[in-house]
């Protein structure tokens, strides 16, 4: 028989048996645009090799990949980058956020944490009832603070305008605090799932290769006891040796 005529890939130039070569009228369009962007002067008109179809399907797959990889939040690439090196997700958010305070937010944490304690509300109280009793009787006729308390006044409208933003600083950072560990958390678990799916995956590859091996075993004893059974019907014919058990390839 005679060989038949090789066509040349039109993109690789390859001979190619012309059974083999993919018409482009039956590429995908997604595979078509791949061409395109490489060969801006491809015609699509021949055919292409399957060597070359592969590569653009592997290139379409890729792609596919790729495009599924931007839509992940950035938390989202965060745990695929530490799950493909093998990295630890926990950590100390607590801690690593107390060592990164600034002196300001160390106050503002003391403060807020100062004015919101029954401490702070006895000392004040004091304060007010010894400023009120020394400017009504123990000075006299020469307090520097006299009936109704002016001065008092405006300290304590003072102290209350600087502390509200104070105490807002310091619950800004607890909320950003509890929101990085809210995140943390979310990558813990997104971790963990797909450390677990992994194991079953793991788990169920093992299952089945033991059940094909004993499947083996099972199958090469039956064998095994057949060949006797025919041995012992009939003892005068010579029989060969059963082969030797070759353990099932996986
Ligand atoms: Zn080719």
């Amino acid at each position: 028989m005679a060989s038949k005529p090789k066509l040349a890939c039109s993109l690789c130039s390859s001979p190619v048996d012309g059974r083999h070569l993919a018409s482009p009228q039956k590429l995908e369009n997604r595979i078509l645009d791949l061409i395109k962007q490489d060969r801006p002067d491809w015609e699509a008109k021949r055919g292409i090799c399957p060597n070359c179809l592969e590569t653009y399907r592997a290139k379409k797959f890729v792609a596919y990949l790729e495009a599924e990889y931007q839509k992940l939040s950035e938390l989202e690439h965060a745990v695929v980058s530490k799950v493909t090196r093998r990295g630890r997700v926990s950590k100390l958010v607590h801690q690593d956020m107390d060592t990164q305070m600034t002196f300001g937010e160390r106050v503002a944490d003391r403060v807020a944490q100062f004015g919101g304690s029954w401490s702070f509300i006895g000392l004040f109280g004091g304060v007010l009832v010894a400023w009120m009793i020394v400017n009504a009787w123990v000075l006299g006729r020469h307090p520097f603070d006299p009936y109704p308390f002016i001065l008092l006044n405006l300290i304590l409208s003072t102290l209350a305008a600087l502390q509200a933003p104070v105490i807002m600083m310091s619950q800004n950072r607890q909320a950003h605090k509890d929101r990085m560990q809210a995140n943390q958390d979310y990558e813990i678990n997104l971790m963990a799932e797909i450390e677990i799916r992994d194991l079953h995956d793991k788990l169920d590859s093992l299952r089945f290769k033991q059940w094909h091996e004993l499947w083996h075993i099972q199958k090469r004893q039956i064998e095994l006891l057949e060949h006797l059974c025919e041995r012992h019907a009939n003892p005068d014919v010579k029989m060969p040796a059963p082969e030797p058990y070759v353990p099932p390839e996986l």
